[in-house]
């Protein structure tokens, strides 16, 4: 009996996984409490194939909390439940340039510059709303059922933490109420984004939701339509413009992909009609970015080639 082969996909991933061990630099989130209880030395790496192959190393299986990696799933669920227009009239579609905490919004109107930043992220999930008027929770839920192939769960610990300490969205939420940007009740809205902020998931859960934006919006294990097509080139336009905070220029010029990070320690990176490939590792720079989440993503774009612009 030949033993089976080990795909050079896992075996490259193995041995990136091993290299990028030892990287010790940057700091855990401490801002929200709960997130100190990380392990900073977990490292989990996957990646999913639009057609439906799943390749994972290291700790690809440790639960962690989304944070703005969900932003990326609200904005299209947002676009789905509400349409374009009203979607941009509420939430901008340029870059800030500053932190994700920033109170980015259009002097006259109140409108956030952006839905990956907080303001832009309350806001969008202000107007998440399924037409059969059925709780947002549940429906916000369902979506991430849909690109994950499974019930996600919250983390009430962490989201009792930001809970308690999430003074300064309370008050973008009251902000963006006050302008009209808001139509239901700040303290409402704020507590459904700290929810979303805390659903569970794993480094394996982040490449299948890279790999249905990746696959036009389908989900490549179970055939599902996580997002309508029409609205996934959207999301993953903000994600290449947007998605990594004040870091996004240099990533897009590095990386050249669409990804999404959190401050959970998650990166959600997407070359389309490829594969979607989910980071998992605590340890944030001074932006709020995975450390270790950058460099294996910069690695894989250039061991590759896979910059999204160099078809050379
Ligand atoms: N829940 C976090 C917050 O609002 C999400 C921030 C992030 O991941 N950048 O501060």
């Amino acid at each position: 009996n030949q033993p089976l082969a080990i795909s050079p996909v896992q075996q490259y991933l193995e041995r990136l996984h091993a290299e990028l061990q030892t990287v010790s630099a940057g700091e855990i989130a401490s801002y929200i409490p709960e997130l100190t209880r990380a392990d900073p030395d977990w490292l989990g790496i996957a990646l999913v194939t639009v057609d439906g192959h799943v390749y994972q190393v290291g700790d690809s299986r440790q639960p962690f909390t989304v944070q703005s990696i969900s932003k990326a799933v609200s904005y299209g669920l947002a676009l789905e439940d509400r349409g374009l227009d009203a979607v941009l009239s509420k939430v901008g579609v340029e870059p800030t340039g500053e932190a994700f905490n920033s109170i980015s919004l259009e002097p006259d109107t109140g409108r956030p510059l952006n839905p990956m930043i907080n303001a832009g992220a309350i806001a969008t999930t202000g107007l998440i709303e399924h037409e059969d008027g059925v709780d947002p929770l549940q429906h916000l839920l369902e979506a991430f059922r849909r690109y994950c192939g499974r019930e996600l769960s919250i983390d009430e610990a962490v989201y009792r933490s930001e809970s308690e300490t999430g003074h300064r969205n309370r008050a973008i939420a009251h902000l963006l109420y006050g302008h009209g940007i808001l139509d239901r009740r700040p303290e409402e809205v704020v507590d459904l984004y700290f929810r979303q902020c805390s659903m569970l998931v794993t480094a394996r859960d982040l490449a299948l939701m890279g790999a249905c934006l990746a696959n036009g919006g389908v989900n490549p294990v179970s055939g599902i339509v996580a997002l309508k097509s029409d609205w996934v080139h959207r999301v993953l336009s903000i994600m290449s413009t947007c998605g990594m905070y004040d870091f996004s220029g240099g990533w897009i010029f590095n990386v050249g992909m669409p990804a999404k990070s959190g401050v959970g320690g998650g990166i959600m990176a997407v070359l389309p009609g490829q594969f979607g490939l989910g980071v998992f590792s605590p340890r944030l720079d001074d932006k709020g970015n995975s450390v270790r989440g950058i460099r294996v993503c910069e690695r894989v774009s250039r061991d590759f080639g896979l910059h999204m612009f160099n078809v050379a």
